[in-house]
């Protein structure tokens, strides 16, 4: 009989893959399911980005890169992380990865062990926690409430700081609230962090292009007294709707660069080359079909919020970054897993219920928004009928 190590009994997952797979088990029996549980783009990879990563496999990119990743994309995330921090960033602090969540495996690997704290938001991406719990590390939920706009409080993070904190998460632009913390907030933060040099940061900054109605995105490497202790998260997943190709980024502090190298080298070698030369396309190429893409997110948010405000018991705040809408369902009687599931059983509409998020999601269902208009349209009038319909269970 084989054993394994204990950390597997404490390991979880991401509800919203369940969620994909019961939707296609349920289409394929020839449902008309509408999936507003997945979070990532319905839109194609820009074809000019489709066409570099072509064109890598036909000009012979078909070998092993650096592990740290090819040279020209290294140098281009940080030329663009510095134009848009405001502070110079270095290739040599740039690993490529394959994917966003990769750097938060690597970052809660390296501090988490039994006997430390790591803060994460609550409700926020599940992999946090599940990750902290696998290292055996003592999670300590940061929560992310409604009526501070769904922002981090900075004093919150300072008051769950003690001397057994070895790492920070924090997520802004958030999942699966879309809530965006203000500069003023991301200031606080910076400060409250930077008096705690032995404590790590880890800003997952996925979301970091997309925000609304002109909102800035202060990214917590726009403060250089950070520099040593930052970890920042970001890839191409959302805003170039690259989710499939696996391409991440992360910038590291100078003393942890090579340990992150030695983890690449040992987990993954590099990531495969061609999608590399996909994300330089990204990068360097014309932005108007992410910027369109942008567009199109923002008209479904603003149609979403008014549709699901107009639903009996559901009230919605109105998110201001990523592709999610995190209404409030507490008035309608249900708990919100039970109506995740009655709903996609009986109207084909696909959500997540905000506790796969974490306790403080109890009270709400993600709604992701990446998806026709006309079918986010008609999602909702099917939860529409359902909720006037069926007394809570
Ligand atoms: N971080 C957050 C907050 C996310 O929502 C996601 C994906 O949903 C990720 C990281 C992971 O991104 P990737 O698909 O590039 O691994």
């Amino acid at each position: 009989m084989l054993t394994t190590i204990s950390g597997f009994d404490r390991i979880g997952e991401e509800n919203a893959f369940a969620v994909l797979a019961r939707a296609n088990a349920l289409a394929a029996q020839g449902r008309d399911i509408i999936n507003l549980g997945i979070g990532q783009p319905d839109f194609p990879t820009p074809q000019h980005i489709v066409e570099a990563g072509i064109k890598a496999l036909r000009d012979g990119h078909h070998g092993y890169t650096p592990a740290t990743g090819i040279p020209a994309l290294r140098e281009a995330v940080a030329d663009d992380l510095t134009a848009r921090s405001g502070v110079a960033a270095s290739p040599d602090h740039i690993l490529i990865v394959p994917g966003g969540k990769v750097t938060m495996y690597m970052a809660i690997q390296m501090f988490g062990e039994p006997g430390t704290e790591i803060l994460y938001p609550d409700p926020g991406f599940p992999i946090y926690r599940s990750m902290i719990e696998f290292t055996g590390a003592t999670p300590v939920p940061i929560p992310i409430r409604e009526e501070n706009g769904f922002a981090f409080n900075p004093e919150d993070v300072a008051e769950r700081i003690t001397d057994k904190t070895r790492l920070v998460i924090v997520n802004s632009p958030a999942n699966p609230t879309g809530g965006v913390s203000d500069p003023a907030d991301v200031d606080a933060l910076a400060k409250i962090l930077a008096s705690h040099p032995g404590v790590a940061v880890m800003s997952d900054e996925i979301y970091s292009r997309m925000t609304y109605d002109g909102l800035p995105h202060r990214s917590l490497a726009s403060y250089p007294e950070l520099r040593e202790q930052l970890i920042l998260l970001d890839g191409w997943s959302k805003t170039y709707a690259m989710t499939g190709w696996r391409l991440g980024w992360s910038l590291w502090p100078p003393a942890l660069f090579d340990k992150a190298r030695k983890l690449a080298v040992n987990a993954w070698s590099c990531v495969n080359a061609p999608t590399q030369y996909a994300g330089l396309a990204a990068l360097k190429g014309p932005q108007d079909e992410a910027e369109a893409m942008m567009k199109a997110f923002d008209q479904r948010r603003v149609a979403t919020v008014k549709a699901l405000n107009a639903l009996p018991g559901v009230t919605c705040a109105t998110p201001k970054g990523a592709f999610y809408a995190f209404p409030n369902i507490t008035a309608t009687g249900w708990q919100a897993k039970p109506l995740a599931n009655a709903l996609l059983d009986e109207t084909g509409v696909a959500l997540i219920g905000g506790p796969d998020f974490g306790t403080l999601g109890e009270g709400y269902i993600r709604v992701s928004y990446a998806a026709a208009l006309d079918r986010i349209e008609e999602a909702i009038a099917r939860m529409n009928g359902f909720l006037e319909t069926k007394a809570a269970a």
